[in-house]
């Protein structure tokens, strides 16, 4: 079956840490992987696809319109060149050079994070110039209506657990203030499960990723008005050709919205407690189940490593464990816990990952 794999020498591996890019995004139903293969056997006028497309994400996320990309970092970029060139093709072929229209891109500083690149970069490329405003861990409405001037082309919100959770203006905030400056709002919700609740905060412009939340394949998604979508699309015509989504990833991203949310997620508690319970036996390790910082709606197992009992610091039972091909969740490594993710793990990739911690506690390497 994974002959590829094989032949390539990079096995299949055991994704314990999330839905994370650095493993692929995420594992594609039947049903998806089906609507890829039929989009690779036709050729298709890719503008009509493009816009159909489109109506279809509109569906799925409640607004007038939608732009696919292929993740979501291509889809800030985009945002930002569409709310800096609009539909001008002189301007949209200048890009990333602005030349003298607005593109001053405002974001709370505790929003400037790195999420495999930094959010600035995809600003940049897309035409704007980063303004990060207030501190790391104080932000108000203040700091955004004052950096607010005749150079600002947009006010960007990060709604993602990489972000500062505390003393940061409110989406509800942003909103507000671009409305009464007359200056559009981009949310970058990435990783966000719940598709229509960011537009319906009044937002402008909402990003999605498409490989994680969403379980397709790696792209991505913008929402808004036609008039907002239109101008992401011409895009196309410029900076973001070298970001195109091809057939196969468009037919996909649409079989993946169709089926989101038909199936319950589940918040896998009980999984987790279950998951806890078994491994609190093993030496140096302490279990409990947690929930998603950023308050998504996901449990997790939490591994506390006593470092003295394990014969190792959680940095280097993670490193240990990858070595094996099983990817724990190891933000917080340095703080020593480790944490389980249920909602990419199969039951018996579940049952691989007890057993390499068992062979690692109970001996091995101590
Ligand atoms: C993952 C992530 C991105 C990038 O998404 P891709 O689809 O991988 O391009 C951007 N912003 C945030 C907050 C993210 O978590």
């Amino acid at each position: 079956m994974h002959s590829l794999h094989q032949d390539l020498g990079v096995p299949p591996a055991v994704n314990a840490s999330g839905k994370m890019t650095a493993l692929g995004g995420s594992v594609l139903g039947e049903g998806v992987i089906a609507a890829m293969g039929e989009a690779a056997r036709h050729h298709v006028v890719m503008d009509d696809l493009m816009r159909a497309v489109g109506r279809e994400i509109a569906r799925a996320t409640g607004t007038e319109d939608g732009c696919p990309t292929t993740g979501a970092a291509s889809g800030i970029a985009i945002a930002v060149a569409s709310v800096v060139a609009g539909t001008d093709l002189s301007r949209i072929e200048a890009l990333p050079d602005p030349g003298d229209a607005p593109c001053e891109v405002i974001l709370p500083r505790g929003h400037s994070v790195h999420f495999g690149a930094p959010v600035r970069q995809m600003i940049a490329l897309g035409g704007g110039r980063p303004v990060e405003v207030g501190s790391a861990n104080k932000v108000t409405a203040a700091h955004l209506s004052g950096a607010i001037g005749p150079r600002t082309a947009a006010l960007l919100y990060v709604q993602s657990h990489h972000a500062v959770q505390k003393g940061m203006v409110t989406l509800a905030e942003t909103v507000e203030t671009g409305r009464r400056h007359g200056i559009p709002v981009i949310v970058d919700a990435a990783a966000e499960e719940d598709l229509r609740h960011w537009p319906a905060t009044g937002a402008d412009l909402v990003v999605y990723s498409g490989g994680k939340a969403v379980g397709g394949p790696t792209s991505g998604i913008i929402c808004g008005s036609a008039e907002r979508m239109a101008a992401c699309r011409a895009q196309y015509n410029g900076v973001a050709r070298p970001m195109k989504v091809g057939k196969e990833t468009l037919f996909g991203l649409v079989q993946a919205l169709r089926e989101y949310g038909t199936t319950p997620a589940g918040d896998h508690r009980a999984r987790m407690e279950r998951l806890a319970g078994r491994l609190a036996g093993l030496p140096g390790l302490t279990t409990r189940v947690v929930s998603d910082e950023a308050g998504r709606a996901i449990h997790r197992t939490e591994l506390t490593v006593d470092p003295g009992e394990a014969g190792r610091d959680a940095g280097r039972l993670a490193a240990e464990l990858a070595a094996r091909g099983v990817h724990l969740r190891d933000h917080h490594a340095a703080t020593g816990r480790l944490y389980i993710d249920p909602r990419p793990l199969r039951p018996d990739e579940e049952e691989r990952l007890v057993a390499q911690l068992t062979a690692l506690l109970q001996g091995e390497g101590r």
